[in-house]
């Protein structure tokens, strides 16, 4: 399951949204110099800039308070320009991320971190969704996975993928089981998957014999080692899959293409053109 000629339908789509919507926004909010999130964002800004999604990026001190931070949402919150607000993690230990985060408006909210919209989620109402487990069902919908009545299992329960797709694929009536670091016989339950996503940040901590012949499985994994970058699962799962994502090349360009789509999302709800669910904007 190849991401980049998806990725970039949904930014061909995206372009001509943001083109019949007039003016779209998007705000990112750095602080520090983390190397990696410096990288991210260059590739979000890029990206908006193709589709002309104007795009702000506020780079800011690592000594900057909280105070002055939640200000700074607290403008971009107001400004009538921005549609999407995004805050670049992690933060400095001497901010609370959580704090941040809920400050932004659940509106505005594009990776769909507030608790609002985490909430929304979890009661089957998606409002603004995180943007890899979108990246994660449009992949699985492209290649007309079956979903519903399937056995869904995802390896990882943080908030930003493992939660968020194992609620996309509930939703989606596939039988989810949720897997962790706690987890006896990791492979019982992976044999089992008719569908299996793994977002646990663990060199190819699943191998090819963990996987059950004739799946689909999404490797969320991004890890760099000596020899390059790999994934979460061996590619030699492609023997027995029926599906396997690549890495590179898999769900990384998804989360940005959904990134955008997420904008669009976002400046649809703020000009009434779409209801916003639980508030009904
Ligand atoms: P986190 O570190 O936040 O979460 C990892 C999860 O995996 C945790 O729930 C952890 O369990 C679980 N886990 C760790 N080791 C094992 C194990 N041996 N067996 C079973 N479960 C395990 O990572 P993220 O969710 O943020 O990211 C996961 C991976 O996806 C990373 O490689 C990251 O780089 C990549 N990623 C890729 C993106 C993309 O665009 N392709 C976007 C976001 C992330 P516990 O909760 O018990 O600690």
């Amino acid at each position: 399951m190849k991401g980049a000629p998806l990725a970039e339908r949904i930014r061909a789509e995206v372009a001509d949204d943001v083109r019949e919507l007039g003016e779209v926004g998007l705000a990112t909010l750095q602080v520090g110099e983390d190397e990696a999130s410096t990288v991210y964002l260059r590739l979000k800004h890029q990206a908006a800039a193709e589709v002309e999604i104007v795009s702000v990026d506020r780079k800011l001190p690592h000594a900057i308070t909280e105070n002055e931070l939640l200000g700074l949402v607290a403008d971009l919150n107001a400004d009538e320009a921005i549609d999407g607000i995004l805050v670049q993690l992690p933060l400095p230990e001497h901010i609370d991320e959580a704090r941040v985060i809920a400050a932004v408006e659940p509106v505005k909210d594009v990776d769909g971190f507030h608790p609002f919209n985490a909430g929304q989620l979890y009661l089957g109402r998606p409002a603004h969704v995180p943007a890899t487990p979108l990246g994660v069902m449009a992949l699985l919908a492209e290649y007309r996975v079956q979903i519903d009545g399937s056995r869904a299992v995802v390896v990882g329960r943080s908030d930003i993928v493992g939660k968020p797709v194992a609620h996309l694929l509930l939703q989606a009536n596939a039988t989810v089981t949720i897997c962790h670091s706690h987890t006896d016989d990791l492979e019982r339950h992976t044999l089992d998957a008719d569908v299996l996503v793994v977002a646990a940040g663990v060199p190819e901590v699943v191998t090819a014999d963990m996987v059950k012949g004739g799946s689909a499985v999404v490797d969320v994994g991004i890890n760099r080692v000596a020899g390059g970058l790999v994934g979460d699962v061996d590619p030699g799962a492609a023997e027995r899959a029926a599906f396997l994502t690549p890495v590179p090349g898999g769900v990384g360009p998804m989360t940005i293409a959904m990134l955008l789509r997420n904008t669009v999302t976002a400046a649809r709800y703020r000009r009434g053109l779409l209801a916003f669910p639980g508030i009904g904007r």
